[in-house]
């Protein structure tokens, strides 16, 4: 909830900063491994933007692959869930490097 409701704020503030009176859509990249549920992110994004220049915007969640750096294998490899092993050598000493954030990508203002 916590996450959703800065996601706004700092989208409204910026929005609101560079003078535009309305948020008409907003991209979400939620990544494959930051364990978030897109129904989740639908729900807690409508609440947290009620009331505020946000209100009824149209939000677009991308999914992001998760990426993680094997210790065995010693390269970058696909992960597409947490707690997979690494899809070459099925080893676990893995560093995961992207894919557990929840990005703003892009709004579009009024
Ligand atoms: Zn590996």
């Amino acid at each position: 909830m916590s996450i959703s409701i800065d996601t706004v704020n700092l989208v409204v503030e910026s929005a609101q900063k560079q003078g535009f009176k309305k948020v008409t859509a907003v991209w979400l990249e939620i990544g494959a491994l930051s364990c978030i549920e897109p129904e989740t992110i639908e729900f807690c994004y409508e609440m947290a933007a009620r009331e505020t220049i946000a209100e009824h915007s149209t939000l677009h969640i991308e999914s992001v692959a998760g990426q993680a750096y094997c210790f065995t294998c010693g390269k970058d490899v696909v992960l597409k869930q947490r707690g997979n092993a690494c899809p070459t050598c099925d080893g676990f000493q893995l560093k995961v490097i992207k894919g557990d954030e929840l990005r703003v990508k892009e709004i579009e203002v009024e």
